[in-house]
């Protein structure tokens, strides 16, 4: 059979159409708490049938580096995504990672639509869509964006008629509904050979799990999922990290200013503080998460780091070095130190810098060690299962090199 090599990783070609989910945000609880509620009955078949396993995700625990971890099958030290926002020393300037240029490795995703699988990736927010799509010859769009969609741009248009969904509000779980509801059309008009759906975590910033509105939306996905396996695809889930309450026991945000903390020690103008949770969307979560990265000038940043280690809420305080082996990150898009906070505290730059009024709900949030772990769930038996420790972005490994098909298990039987 066709194999491919990307990024030194092997992988078969599909048998079967293949889904790969990317549930923002998607703790395993969730899954857990919405298939013993009832209101989950297919993911709760996936999590009885004994192909659903935890893995960890990449540190920092956020959306863009695990998506383009999922996607690459490598860590950021080798696709370069390493959050939102880093600082360009040389430019002086605090830049956007979401532009292609940023990305330093294929995706899988390219590598198949190149070798001639059909293609085709949605994801709920815009800001994913350029780097999931470098160089993909296949469908990509966004919820956020789909009325805009067209041939030359996305691979397709008349998106919005063909899912038959208003184009949702960026702020709302439809927005991810749009995306599985674009799956089933896909697969129906088109079957994809090979199709990427990623969410946003909207949701479970709001919701914990077990509550009635993560319920609510698990219902909704878990009628798209069974939709898709009674098509015959299919399906791996995953998630680009998990989600944990950062607040006191007075429900506010429990927040570590860094910037203050630290200009309060050594003066201004010597640290800067960067936090790649940062993006143009920050209602939901105020630009708030349990992972900073600090630049130091002109002053001794072993002290600054010994500093950081002593405050309550602090989990772990690495030099680039350190931290870029233990976490795979590319030396030269972080900064001299990396801190992460404790799983109910976020870190902030100066207290003056955040709005926390779009907040209306208890803050939860994620970024660090805390959220690391996330669910893989298959809908196929996995076999010969690799016997490390798995990561999310062994997803697409799992789902072609280790998942019996559907046709193999039926001749078996025969
Ligand atoms: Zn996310």
């Amino acid at each position: 059979m066709k194999n491919l090599e990307v990024n030194g990783r092997r992988y078969r070609w599909m048998s079967e159409p293949l889904v790969v989910v990317c549930v923002d945000g998607c703790e395993y609880d969730y899954l857990t708490e919405a298939a013993r509620s009832g209101s989950a009955p297919f993911i709760a078949k996936l999590l009885a049938g004994g192909s659903a396993f935890q893995g960890d995700c990449v540190v920092p625990s956020f959306t863009n580096p695990n998506n383009l971890s999922i996607v690459t099958g490598a860590p950021p030290a080798v696709h370069g995504i390493c959050g939102n926002y880093f600082y360009d020393r040389e430019a002086d300037a605090e830049v956007m990672m979401n532009d292609p240029k940023y990305l330093r490795a294929g995706t899988i995703l390219a590598a198949f639509s190149k070798a001639g699988a059909k293609v085709a990736v949605v994801t709920a927010k815009d800001k994913l869509r350029k780097l999931l799509g470098h160089k993909l010859d296949g469908i990509c769009f966004s919820s956020e964006k789909a009325a805009e969609a067209t041939v030359a741009e996305n691979g397709i248009d008349k998106v919005v008629d063909l899912v038959g969904m208003p184009v949702p509000s960026v702020y709302s779980a439809e927005l991810s509904e749009f995306v599985f509801a674009a799956g089933v059309k896909l697969l129906e008009t088109r079957r994809p050979d090979l199709m990427y759906l990623s969410t946003t975590d909207y949701i479970q910033h709001k919701f914990a799990p077990g509550t009635e509105g993560a319920n609510r939306f698990y219902a909704m996905m878990d009628r798209y999922l069974a939709k898709m396996d009674a098509m015959g695809a299919v399906i791996a889930l995953t998630a680009d990290h998990g989600m944990n309450a950062k607040t006191k026991a007075d429900g506010s945000p429990n927040v570590i200013y860094l910037q203050d903390a630290i200009d309060g020690w050594i003066g201004k103008g010597h640290a800067r503080v960067i936090l790649p949770i940062t993006d143009p969307y920050v209602v939901h979560h105020g630009a708030l998460g349990s992972f900073a990265t600090v630049y130091v000038e002109g002053v001794d940043r072993t002290k600054v780091a010994e500093r950081l280690e002593r405050l309550e809420g602090i989990e772990l305080v690495l030099d680039n070095a350190a931290a870029c082996k233990r976490f795979e990150l590319p030396p030269d898009r972080v900064g001299d130190l990396v801190v992460v906070s404790t799983r109910h505290v976020v870190l902030g730059t100066s207290a003056s810098r955040h709005d926390l009024s779009g907040l209306d709900a208890p803050l939860r949030s994620h970024g660090g060690v805390s959220e690391q772990t996330v669910p893989l769930l298959f809908n196929r038996r996995a076999v010969e299962m690799p016997s490390r420790r798995l990561r999310n972005f062994d997803i697409l490994d799992i789902a072609l090199n280790h998942l019996e098909s559907r046709a193999a298990v039926t001749a078996a039987a025969e």
